[in-house]
């Protein structure tokens, strides 16, 4: 199958086009997805330098966000069948240990992201565990369910689980205009917070706006301290 891989850790002259060998079921739980859209992340650029303490295989097929169409299902899956839609958790983790058990899967021993520690989404094809596997309504475009997953679970963990955000209450977010950034604000939202939001672009204060936005401030013109104190 085609995938984007490396061959190599370095800078993007390392990335290509490469033909890899199509996955296949490993365990009675696991899901082949035939890939629909990848979405890029920061996280694509950690992988590509290398990251101390993992070790990559080559070629290496890059990529944690991804959406597809399940295409074949180990013998216990129960969650998904082939044809459905579905968007990936890129977190890989045990389901049994007390980290898992407890919500703290990213805690776990055996935790791993796709892209990072396992073979990437930017595939035709990727396996995952069918507890990745989250259903996508046919309203929802495969580059909008691609997009979703890595910076709604990083800005879901900072505000729900770590902050516990709750209705009525200010979150400050400094530069809107990136991934993690632009969840964290619609998540503010969904939980009935207020939020002030920051950029050096009146372009993307002004979509922030739109998406939501209660107040925003452009760090490069205004003093952001003195409008915040004014703001709360
Ligand atoms: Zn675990």
């Amino acid at each position: 199958m085609r995938a984007v891989t490396i061959r190599a850790h370095g800078g993007p002259e390392q990335v290509r086009v490469d033909d890899v060998p199509r996955p296949r079921l490993q365990g009675p739980q696991d899901v082949i997805v035939a890939t629909r859209a990848g979405a890029l992340n920061h996280l694509d650029l950690f992988v590509l330098g290398g990251l101390p303490g993992v070790t990559h295989t080559f070629p290496w097929v890059m990529g944690g966000d991804g959406a597809g169409l399940v295409e074949t299902v180990g013998e216990q899956v129960t969650r998904v069948k082939p044809g459905d839609r579905v968007l990936l958790n890129p977190g890989v983790s045990c389901g049994g240990c007390d980290f898992c058990l407890g919500g703290e899967q990213s805690l776990c021993d055996t935790y791993s992201l796709l892209g990072e520690h396992l073979p990437g989404t930017l595939a035709e094809a990727v396996r995952v565990p069918e507890a990745n596997c989250y259903p996508v309504p046919d309203t929802v475009s495969w580059e909008e369910a691609a997009a979703y997953p890595l910076a709604f679970l990083t800005a879901w963990r900072l505000l729900a689980t770590k902050a516990q955000l709750k209705a009525g209450e200010t979150v400050f977010i400094w530069g809107i205009g990136g991934g993690v950034a632009l969840a964290a604000l619609a998540i503010a939202k969904l939980l009935g917070a207020r939020t002030i939001v920051t950029s050096s672009s009146d372009a993307k204060l002004a979509r922030a706006k739109t998406l939501g936005a209660d107040a925003c401030i452009n760090h490069r013109a205004q003093d952001v301290v003195q409008e915040v104190r004014r703001l709360t």
